[in-house]
């Protein structure tokens, strides 16, 4: 359970010796409640009080921090069981996995794609994260060649996925500072995994089968001095992964178990059951997969997946209102309407490019609603639209004044033409019946399809 300020207050000193670096216990109290201070640093708690402060004021899943540079994420502090409470907070990790047993040019290839490939969605990039490098030969040398052959491609995650802590020494001193993602402790090595995490300042995946195992083994890791841990709960099947891993988030978030505050980390390789099992990771709470190097085909609809579901729903993806040109227009073309929703004006826009179709796009600040729920709450109205055509100098593009409003928007028709003394044509609701619209209605109304300015207000 999390505590209030007054709380931890009850359980301090009480002093005021302004050792910890607060004027007062009660600041300490106030900073370790929003997880702004360490009950470390006040030498006068004894050690149950101190476990106890740290397992109630820490973020319920730690942060854990993949690689260093422009490619690195961040995974963890997530703080809702369920989406609709409140949105999910770092989107998890894709990886491919390589063996290390492919030849220099098979995972030269693989790293290659993961550096470059990238796809464009709603005015996002959608890409893997990395590679996981798997020590499938159980040999050191060839681990670290195979290391060594991602290092030399491209600088971006990594997870090294080996048993044997020789191994795992080998590839960490072909990984330098990079943070790569060691897999993984067990109950048989996680003596020497953890001396290996320390040394590399590198975070580290738990592995066991089961709560119990996994929450015995990462107290002992935490013990021994590794922060940064990832749990792998080693499942057996896709259904025990969900079972488990939902469990670790209930936990996690109740605080009743804090060994359990961990991300988790998903092995979705398993021949026949890919696709369900990294789909499945990335609904139901993995934050770090490895999955066997996929088609983009296959691709495509897991990184969409993922950027769907870790989109804050109170935040919708917004493009920056102005003018936008199509297909290179020319004054005289015709000029549409619409929201700053960005999935309304990529969808649009998709459609408008195929035609051909020269236009310009007026793109009004609705805060990022579509255009129903914009007229609906009185965001998109005629007094934004009077202040669009004038903050954007749209006349003096377009070299007229005539707006084309989205079919949603209809019922504003009348107040928009009062407000802005422009003509306005209501276009189709369907964003795939534009451009008809445009080859009938827009000749109809501008003959030779350059209307010149209509008459001023
Ligand atoms: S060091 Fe401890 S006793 Fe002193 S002010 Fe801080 S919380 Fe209070």
């Amino acid at each position: 359970m999390a505590l209030k300020a007054l709380d931890i207050y009850k359980l301090l000193p009480k002093k005021n010796c302004k050792e910890c670096g607060f004027p007062t216990c009660l600041t300490f109290a106030m900073k370790l409640a929003s997880g702004k201070a360490d009950p470390d640093t006040c030498p006068y708690l004894d050690e149950a009080t101190k476990h106890l402060l740290k397992g109630a004021t820490r973020p319920p899943i730690r942060r854990v921090k993949i690689g260093v540079g422009e490619r690195s994420f961040a995974i963890g502090e997530e703080i809702v069981l369920f989406r609709h409470d409140k949105s999910f907070v770092h989107p998890p990790g894709i990886l491919f996995q390589v063996p290390d047993l492919q030849t220099a040019e098979e995972i030269r290839r693989v790293a290659s794609r993961v550096k470059d490939e990238v796809f464009p969605r709603v005015g996002e990039l959608l890409r893997v994260n990395g590679i996981a490098i798997r020590n499938d030969s159980g040999s050191p040398e060839t681990f670290g060649k195979a290391v060594r052959v991602v290092e030399e491609t491209a600088e971006f995650p990594e997870v090294l996925i080996a048993g044997s802590p020789a191994s795992m020494e080998a590839a960490l001193a072909e990984c330098g500072n990079y943070r790569p993602l060691i897999h993984a402790a067990t109950a048989e090595n996680h003596g020497a995994m953890c001396a290996l995490a320390k040394r590399s300042g590198a975070p580290l995946v738990v592995k066991a089968r089961g709560i119990d195992a996994l929450q015995e083994l990462a107290a002992t890791c935490e013990a021994a001095g590794v922060q940064d841990l990832v749990l792998d709960p080693a499942p057996e099947t896709t259904c025990e992964f969900l079972q488990t891993a939902t469990m670790i988030r209930r936990m996690a978030l109740a605080r009743t178990a804090p060994e359990l505050g961990y991300p988790v980390y998903l092995d979705a390789t398993v021949p026949g059951r890919e696709e369900a099992t990294l789909s499945l990771g990335i609904l139901k709470y993995a934050s770090v997969i490895v999955t066997t190097p996929r088609e983009p085909a296959s691709l495509l609809p897991a990184l969409t997946l993922r950027q769907n579901i870790y989109t804050d729903p109170q935040k919708p993806i917004q493009m920056t209102p102005g003018i936008y040109r199509v297909n290179n227009p020319a004054p005289g073309d015709p000029l549409l309407l619409t929201v700053n929703f960005s999935l309304t004006y990529f969808t649009l826009l998709g459609y408008l490019e195929s035609s051909r179709i020269p236009c310009f796009l007026l793109l009004v600040d609705t805060e990022g609603f579509s255009v129903l729920t914009a007229v609906a709450s009185g965001k998109l109205n005629e007094n934004l639209i009077r202040d669009s055509l004038q903050r954007f100098g749209v006349e003096a593009e377009t070299g007229h004044r005539i707006l084309v409003l989205p079919g949603y928007a209809a019922p504003l028709s009348g107040r928009v033409e009062e407000a802005t003394g422009w003509k306005v044509l209501v276009g189709p609701r369907d964003a795939a019946e534009v451009p008809e619209f445009l080859e009938q209605s827009w000749k109809k109304a501008a003959p030779g399809g350059s209307p010149g300015p209509a008459p001023g207000p």
